[in-house]
């Protein structure tokens, strides 16, 4: 017998043989798109700039806006083709309208490359040739992309009449194989589940579930009606759990439990492919009714691999190309091995997957008419044709619909071919041999593991090796960046239903502690003052969170006290001790992760995701601010000189003061505290008091982890009496604060004021609110746009000092973007964030309640309301999000920060003027930019006036390291919490110098670095 090896090989060859009888280039369409694709696969950089130029172009309208981007895009490359590309473009310029149109053209030429028809009329003409050529189709409806309810709901009746279409152009059609017509229907229909549900969250699978299924129960009763079929297909990992439940439970019902019509998707470049196939299977069998599985490789590798990344997530998909390889080649022995309650359909173009396949039935003696191959419209036309020869079922996917919503099957699909590890990359377009490309991939791994360099890692090496060139060639230092010395805690990802168990338990257990009480903590002693201060769930205003010590001027007093006495001990701790404090605090929180996140949920009403945002970020200030201590904790040479030597290093200023907001109760309390620790100051904590139950857990952390007596003390109270009396106390060296510009500014003024007996000028830190405009230009991408607006104005009701409040929209996108902007907002989810995927829950107390209430009347009279969420719970401290436009720059609802999910809208003629309206602010905290002109970019990044500038992305949720956080003009002092300059905020610097010289001797070099200058204990 023939080893399976061997089989594959010689079924490899045939494909080959038929293959190569009708050469054809990669790409059936020659011209302009094979010229561009063959350019892209050679210059890396070209191949960006053609996929940005490619992605913005359905959506310039005017012929010279389409010249002024091409030029924008490519006139500066430097490499390669440059000039004939530059030739091209001065071309272009000169005849705008023409050049325009004939882009135009060729693009969508481009796209119909891989898109069947513009609508079911249309996609019928593609679907006869092929009905001719004995193929079949799996027709699959563009626009996934969609941000409220009202396009879900729009893009599922056009399912429904694709579907009638279908049937009723096909009637009398017959399967193309005789004998497998029971298990392949002639109409098949692909839907992608994320363009029925906008509100899809990870973290709540029964929420999409619900709102899912009542969407595709129309879809799947009419196609059964109708004999179709409906696959299910898979999209990036994070709705991939959702999709299977979905499926199962669909199929479980009643109504369509003995259908066998319906398919699902399986990717094996996933690591737990495997489980969930098994899974499948074994649901199928409870079941006893046959489903299809299509068995692909998966099309968001490089999305998977960068999300994950940012988060720091494992990474879910396998890294090298001959893992998915093999694992697909494995996958496809558990579907053939289980073919008798599940039908295979291999989603491939890689003529080793599909000989694969087809030995192993063979082997298996499964019969080609069980099972089928699935190719996608545009590619790789003569696999499909030799697979017919050979007698094989084969199904064409087929995408339907205009080019804009399918933008991103195009972008897929470029990438695809122009993947320097695809399979018809090697084979059409560099001819690699047959024995290369018939290569076993688990022999391939073996020799990877022996050493030989997979071809990724070659890449990587490349690449990295270019940037650090273009780094140099910009005048740049090789220095390792700041945020680039330590690496992020991960957030928790909410895709993993071990996740959501934890969080569930944990909200349960933390719900058993609500109502305890906290003491106060100064030089180590907790103390009771027999005040206390109730802290309360905002969901629910009845109940309390828990009830905190009230500190007074007396405990202020004993609390300066005691961080003064233990100020002389801690300012000689070796920085490396005081690092690892942080370090044990870091490890402490990640312990008790889910725990401190529920607290948030009640004490401050976050939703899940932000609440473990917070936590994550607390964390990675213990880091980030541990590792940055080092960088320059040991005294540095000043300069090189004979006889000579002078130290540069710093002192702490003494005792903080720390004052933090409710909005990031343990973030901001952590960091600033944190800070001012690490440096070798003590610190008196106070927390707000809307948030002190966090702010008493973040004190039992650092016990927990050893601070000293002392050296940390936490003071909750009233801030206008015993904050105000901190303040102004000659013995504070320095005031660490965030909260609002009204106290913030009292702080500053007060502050600079020196006090009888007062040993230093007082030292403040100061961050304050924001009133931070978001720019959609007019070519901006406005899938994303939208989105990214809607979370950045309403994402924790709007209660982040870096939330959207005015969205400054150029006037040739206004009508469109207000559609799409007011339907997205209909759709948010308001309610109790105890309910995973809220993503609007309540504002934090009565008076922020009533002061938001007050400011949307003051804008129902100065402006027009154009949107107020309708479905929003009675009880507890819930505003509906609400939008108003006709918003001029000078009306107060554009001027002064509400602090609450209410948006402002502002027309501009122009960038000009939506810059000088963004700018026009007394704030300077953070601002967002969408727009895919490369010029325009640039402007906004010179010119925007704002801390943060954030292009093409929400402007909140920074980044410990990788997003310096903090304003200037009435924002804020000009720090950067999270930046490589944020700690010398909190110490002096001084220098040492001594003469080393003994009569006309000296050492030749002084150290760069020498050990801390210490008392002798
Ligand atoms: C009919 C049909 C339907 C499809 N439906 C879906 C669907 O529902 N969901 C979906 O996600 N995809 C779907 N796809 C797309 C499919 O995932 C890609 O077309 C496919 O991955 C390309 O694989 P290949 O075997 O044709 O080519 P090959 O060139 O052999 O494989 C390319 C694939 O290998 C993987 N890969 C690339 N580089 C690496 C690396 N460094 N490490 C690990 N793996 C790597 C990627 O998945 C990449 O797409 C479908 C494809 C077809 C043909």
């Amino acid at each position: 017998m023939r080893s399976l090896q061997t089989e594959i090989e010689q079924r490899g060859a045939r494909i080959f043989e038929l293959v190569d009888r009708h050469p054809e280039p990669l790409f059936s369409k020659a011209g302009f798109y094979q010229r561009l694709m063959a350019l892209s696969m050679r210059d890396e950089r070209f191949k960006v700039q053609m996929f940005r130029f490619v992605d913005v172009l359905p959506s310039l309208r005017r012929s010279g806006d389409i010249v002024q981007h091409l030029d924008e895009y490519f006139t500066d490359m430097r490499n390669g083709f440059a000039p004939l590309v530059r030739t091209g473009v001065r071309t272009a310029k000169i005849m705008p309208w023409i050049s325009g149109q004939l882009l135009r053209w060729n693009v969508s030429g481009m796209a119909h490359q891989f898109i069947a028809g513009k609508n079911p009329d249309d996609v019928m003409k593609t679907l006869r040739k092929r009905h001719e050529q004995k193929i079949g189709f799996t027709v699959d409806l563009l626009g996934e992309a969609v941000v409220s309810e009202k396009e879900t709901d729009e893009y599922a009746a056009r399912c429904l009449e694709l579907l009638e279409h279908l049937a009723r152009e096909t009637d009398g059609w017959s399967d193309p194989l005789d004998g497998g017509a029971g298990l392949f229907p002639v109409v098949n229909l692909s839907v992608k589940i994320s363009a029925l549900y906008s509100q899809m969250n990870p973290a709540d699978p029964a929420d999409a579930i619900a709102h899912l299924a009542p969407k595709l129960r129309p879809i799947l009763r009419r196609a059964k009606e109708l004999g179709a079929f409906i696959n299910f297909d898979m999209e990036s990992f994070s709705d991939k759990n959702i999709t299977l439940d979905l499926f199962k439970t669909l199929f479980t019902e009643t109504e369509f439990r003995d259908w066998p019509h319906a398919g699902i998707v399986i990717q094996a470049y996933l690591r737990d492919a495997e489980k969930d196939l098994v899974d499948l299977i074994d649901w199928g069998r409870a079941r006893r009714t046959r489903f299809t599985v299509r068995l692909v490789k998966g099309a968001y590798w490089d999305y998977e691999k960068i999300k994950s990344t940012q988060n720091g997530w494992s990474i879910p998909v396998y890294l090298q190309k001959p893992e998915s390889d093999a694992n697909f080649e494995s996958l496809s022995r558990v579907l053939l091995e289980n073919e008798s309650i599940v039908t295979a359909a291999f989603g491939s173009h890689n003529v080793r997957s599909i000989a694969h396949a087809q030995a192993l039935a063979d082997e298996l003696g499964i019969d080609r008419t069980r099972f089928e191959f699935q190719l996608l419209y545009g590619m790789a036309g003569p696999v499909k044709r030799a697979l017919v020869e050979m007698g094989y079922r084969v199904r064409e996917y087929c995408p339907v619909g205009e080019l804009l919503p399918g933008m991103s099957y195009l972008v897929r699909r470029l990438l695809e071919n122009t993947s320097n590890e695809g399979f018809l990359r090697a084979k059409f377009s560099e001819n690699a041999s047959d024995e290369i490309l018939l290569r076993d991939p688990s022999e391939l791994l073996r020799e990877n593991r022996n050493g030989v360099l997979p071809r990724s890692t070659v890449m990587t090496t490349m690449i990295t090796t270019s940037l650090q060139d273009r780094h140099l060639a910009l005048g740049g230092s090789l220095d390792t960046p700041a945020g680039d010395s330590y690496e992020n805690a991960p957030l928790t990802n909410f895709a993993l239903p071990e996740n959501h168990e934890k969080m569930r338990a944990a909200l349960r257990e933390m719900r058993t502690r609500l109502g305890r009480e906290y003491p106060l903590v100064i030089n180590g002693e907790k103390l009771s003052t027999g005040k206390t201060i109730a802290s309360i769930n905002p969901s629910s205003p009845d109940e309390i969170v828990g009830a905190v010590t009230e500190a007074g001027i007396l405990e202020a007093e004993r609390a300066v006290q005691a961080a003064r006495d233990a100020l002389e001990k801690w300012r000689w701790t070796p920085f490396e001790e005081r690092a690892q404090l942080l370090k044990r605090a870091a490890a402490i929180m990640d312990r008790r992760r889910f725990e401190l996140s529920a607290l948030e949920v009640f004490e401050v009403g976050k939703p899940w995701t932000e609440a473990d945002g917070d936590i994550r970020e607390a964390i990675d200030f213990c880091l980030f601010y541990a590792q940055q201590v080092r960088r320059f904790g040991r005294p540095r040479l000043t300069q090189q000189v004979p006889g000579e030597e002078s130290y540069y290093h710093y002192w702490p200023r003494g005792v903080a003061f720390v004052i933090a907001p409710w909005n990031f109760p343990l973030a901001i309390l952590c960091g600033m505290t944190t800070a001012a620790l690490v440096t070798g100051n003590t610190v008196i904590m106070k927390p707000a008091e809307q948030s002190a139950v966090c702010g008493a857990m973040l004190m039992e952390i650092f016990e927990e982890a050893g601070v000293p007596p002392g050296v940390l003390n936490y003071l909750p109270g009233k801030g206008s009496q015993m904050g105000a009396h901190l303040v102004d106390h000659k013995d504070v060296d320095l005031i660490a604060f965030t909260g609002s510009r009204e106290v913030g500014l009292r702080i500053w003024e007060s502050a600079g004021i020196t006090r009888p007996g007062q040993r230093e000028l007082k030292r403040v830190i100061c961050e304050m609110g924001g009133k931070n405009a978001v720019i959609i230009d007019s070519d901006a991408d406005l899938d994303e746009a939208i989105v990214d607006s809607i979370y950045s104005a309403f994402g924790y009701q709007g209660q982040k000092c870096s939330a959207l409040s005015r969205l400054i929209v150029l006037e040739e996108n206004y009508d469109r973007v207000l559609e799409r902007l007011l339907s997205a907002a209909a759709s948010l989810r308001v309610g109790n964030p105890e309910e995973p995927g809220m993503t609007v829950g309540p504002v934090i107390d009565k008076t922020a309640y009533e002061r938001i209430l007050n400011y949307i009347e003051i804008g129902k009279s100065e402006a027009t309301l154009a949107f107020q969420h309708q479905n929003v719970p009675p009880k507890g401290y819930f505003i509906p999000p609400t939008i108003f436009v006709d918003v001029k720059p000078d009306m107060r609802i554009a001027r002064e920060e509400i602090f609450g999910p209410v948006l402002s809208v502002l027309k501009a003629r122009n960038l000009d003027e939506a810059i000088k309206l963004a700018n026009g602010t007394d704030y300077a905290l953070t601002a967002g930019f969408f727009s895919r002109s490369p010029a325009n970019i640039e402007r906004a990044k010179a010119e925007i006036e704002a801390g943060n500038v954030y292009i093409n992305r929400s402007c909140t949720g920074a980044v410990v390291g990788r997003h310096p956080f903090g304003g200037f003009k009435m924002s804020g002092g000009g720090t950067k919490a999270g930046g490589e300059d944020y700690l010398l905020q909190f110490v002096v610097p001084r220098v040492v110098t001594e003469n080393i010289t003994r009569h006309g001797f000296a050492p030749e070099e002084a150290p760069l670095y020498r050990d801390e200058f210490r008392v002798r204990s």
